[in-house]
């Protein structure tokens, strides 16, 4: 099993990218000592408002957030399908691609792990992958009925214990960052400065283009 890899994946409009996802993706990588963590833009969400800015622009961004940290990958297989943005076609999509072996971790954070019973063939995420629920500062969300059932059975208390190549549920501390994509926007449109709460470079891209101004 020593080739065998460990993947995180990071779904997420990033409109724009943050140091919300980005400290908990690189947090989650050196913890969990993972190969890759790819960060994969998402195009139609199936559940949210259509995304503010294009979808180039947010790839942009990303690539510009990640570029000289090779842990962290950036993934655009959910920009190149011309239909909504469902995870369950992301992973099986990868799965393809991978040994039987590999392991895969979707990581959440807790707001986005609430709303799964909404998401398309949500009791098949699990045969694909395990998850990884990051928490949120700034997330007031409760877990549903059939989400706390999910944690009774597939829940294991120390994320290094997850085992095999999916199945399993855990959480893991990260510095807890209440920023959010939302709170970005607005400040932004509001003539405000988001220095520090995204990278110097995902700034410089917002300026140049003129993104998010009110
Ligand atoms: P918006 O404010 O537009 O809803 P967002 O900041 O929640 O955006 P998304 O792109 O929707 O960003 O999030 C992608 C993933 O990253 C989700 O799983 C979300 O829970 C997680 N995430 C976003 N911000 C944080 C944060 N500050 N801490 C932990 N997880 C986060």
């Amino acid at each position: 099993m020593a080739n065998r890899k460990r993947i995180g994946l990071l779904g997420g409009t990033f409109d724009p990218v943050h140091i919300g996802h980005l400290r908990g993706a690189l947090e989650v990588v050196e913890f969990m000592g993972l190969d890759e963590l790819r960060l994969i833009p998402s195009a139609r969400p199936p559940h949210r408002e259509t995304p503010q800015v294009g979808a180039q622009d947010r790839l942009a961004m990303v690539e510009q957030a990640v570029a000289g940290l090779p842990s962290l990958r950036v993934d655009d297989r959910e920009l190149q399908r011309d239909k909504p943005s469902y995870s369950i076609d992301t992973l099986e999509s990868l799965r393809a691609e991978l040994a039987a072996d590999d392991q895969l971790f979707l990581i959440l954070g807790w707001d986005a792990f609430c709303g799964l019973p909404a998401w398309h063939r949500w009791d098949e995420l699990l045969r694909h992958c395990h998850i990884l629920v990051l928490q949120r500062p700034d997330a007031d969300s409760e877990a549903s009925e059939p989400l706390r059932d999910l944690l009774a059975a597939r829940n294991i208390a120390d994320p290094l214990a997850l085992h095999g190549p999916a199945g399993q549920i855990s959480f893991i501390w990260q510095t807890p960052l209440a920023v959010s994509a939302t709170q970005i926007r607005s400040l932004l449109a509001n003539g405000r400065s988001v220095r520090f709460l995204v990278p110097d470079a995902v700034l410089a891209y917002i300026n140049a283009h003129g993104l998010y101004r009110g």
